[in-house]
């Protein structure tokens, strides 16, 4: 079976965020969220459906830690 390409989507680097949370309060579709997972407080896209791939999160990150990927779907 083959994946078809068809749009972009938000995607965290762990090793370069430190969770600020810009990114969360910027995106006007919900999509990220900070939150604590098993005792370690991590940032990511928690609704990839409401991601739109505008890239607004991308720019404001301090630490570019977040880019836009090629979304399979
Ligand atoms: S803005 Fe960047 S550093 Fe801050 S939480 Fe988002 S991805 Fe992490
Ligand atoms: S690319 Fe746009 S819609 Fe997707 S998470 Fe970033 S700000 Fe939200």
């Amino acid at each position: 079976m083959f994946w078809n390409k068809r749009s972009l989507i938000a995607d965290v680097i762990e090793d370069k965020c430190n969770n600020c949370s810009c990114c969360v309060q910027i995106c006007r579709r919900c999509a990220l969220v900070t939150c604590e997972v098993v005792g370690k407080v991590v940032t990511f896209v928690n609704d990839p459906r409401q991601c739109t791939g505008c890239g607004e999160c991308v720019d404001i990150c301090p630490n570019k830690a977040i880019e836009l990927v090629d979304r399979y779907c």
